[in-house]
């Protein structure tokens, strides 16, 4: 039994049945010290909603919730998780709403519902084979300021170091360009592969990611978007050849952004992106 008056983590996994599925990104933490330790990266968790995606047997629900957070809206795709996650619901009534489903079609503003007054934060050990996806669905949303105050998101390694990469890197890319127009982001620390159940083959960050708003030359979201999907989709070419792919000359509206034709993908500031998009349209 821990603090919480619930079982260890490995017991629930074998209560359950809880085998991990590959297809659903599973690889369970079990470790109470860990989970608090993520939640605590998140801030100050008093007053807080979180949403969070993938609880599992919940060890981060658990580290949530012993770490003070108001209220944890949970999605779980994985319908064998639900009963699980019904312990930790009856050692705190009425603080942990589960939803089963697909988190990539949901919609997070109405499950969380009246958040006045509160914070809302994203806190969650994402499944590697959507995380990205997920990210991309937060980052890019039409409204900013957000409905989400901050993220605090576990990802393989690799992708940590591709939302936080500065220019002129190998890592950046499309993925560092929309998240860091639109927040601040950095690693905060590592998770090393033996810290779950099973093992996976490489380490793990997790990633902090606060949003700031959007300076007043923001060009459309979607036009961001279709310029980096074209500059970085053949990264390795001079934009007067990447950007060719968007259909139209891009001589002109490269020059009016003040940027060189013959520089690469890799080489643009996130202003310079913006620049680049906001040229585009006009073009
Ligand atoms: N939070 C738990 C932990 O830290 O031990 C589990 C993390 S595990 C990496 C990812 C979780 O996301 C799994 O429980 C998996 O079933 C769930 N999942 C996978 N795809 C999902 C999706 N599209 N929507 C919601 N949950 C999903």
């Amino acid at each position: 039994m821990y603090e919480d008056g619930l079982p260890p983590l490995r017991e629930t996994i074998e209560k359950y049945g809880l085998n991990a599925k590959k297809s659903l990104g599973q690889n369970f933490l079990t470790d109470l010290n860990l989970t608090c330790k993520i939640a605590r990266s998140a801030g100050n968790l008093e007053n807080t909603i979180i949403y969070e995606v993938g609880p599992g047997p919940g060890a981060l629900t658990r580290g949530l919730l012993m770490s003070g957070a108001k209220k944890v809206v949970a999605v779980e795709m994985d319908p064998r998780c639900i009963d699980a996650l019904k312990e930790i619901q009856a050692a705190y009534p009425n603080k942990l709403d589960v939803i089963q489903g697909d988190a990539l079609k949901m919609d997070e503003i109405a499950l969380i519902g009246n958040a006045e007054g509160c914070d809302v934060k994203i806190v969650a050990n994402l499944p590697y084979n959507v995380g990205t996806a997920l990210l991309i669905k937060w980052m890019t949303g039409d409204k900013w300021t957000p409905w989400f105050n901050s993220l605090t998101l576990m990802f393989q390694k690799e992708v940590g170091q591709r939302i936080t990469a500065k220019p002129r890197t190998k890592a950046y890319g499309r993925l560092s360009v929309l998240c860091q127009a639109r927040a601040k982001s950095y690693v905060n620390f590592d998770v090393p592969a033996r810290a779950f159940i099973p093992p996976p083959k490489v380490t793990s960050s997790i990633i902090s990611i606060t949003p700031h708003d959007e300076p007043e030359n923001y060009p459309p979201q979607k036009t961001l978007e279709i310029v980096t999907a074209a500059a970085f989709g053949q990264r390795r070419k001079m934009l007067r050849a990447s950007l060719k792919s968007l259909g139209v000359n891009p001589l002109p509206f490269l020059a009016q952004a003040g940027i060189k034709e013959t520089a690469r993908a890799e080489e643009l500031s996130i202003e310079e992106f913006c620049r680049l998009a906001k040229c585009y349209i006009l073009k």
